[in-house]
């Protein structure tokens, strides 16, 4: 499944990053994920569960924060309401995607370093 080599390579990374820093504990994990991600929240969350046991992040809480799926005109910034057109009424531009709706992203790690 596609969340769980999604969470291999999260934990992976926070492992890294605490053995770089020669942390002795990861105490917190925030990670956003954006609604157009292709990445189901729930599933992300179980095989976190089941992935971090005997990782160093197997005490470790995680914190999803989901982004929804918002667009804007690029010129007059103006929010284009969700199934319309992806097109600005008044400009008539291409909507942008807002940020991080359609990333996964490590916004923090929480590390315990003596
Ligand atoms: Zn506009």
């Amino acid at each position: 499944m596609h969340e769980y080599s999604l969470v291999e390579a999260l934990v992976r990374r926070v492992e890294e990053e605490a053995r770089r820093r020669k942390a002795t504990a990861v105490h917190g994990l925030t990670v956003s994920l954006g609604e157009l991600s292709g990445v189901d929240p729930e599933l992300f969350r179980t095989a976190y569960e089941t992935f971090r046991a005997g990782t160093l992040c197997a005490g470790t809480p995680l914190t999803l924060t989901v982004f929804a799926a918002r667009w804007s005109c690029p010129r007059c910034q103006g929010e284009i309401a969700r199934g319309s057109a992806l097109r600005c009424p008044a400009c008539g531009l291409p909507a942008r995607l807002a940020e991080k709706a359609d990333a996964l992203m490590l916004e923090s790690i929480d590390l315990e370093v003596p």
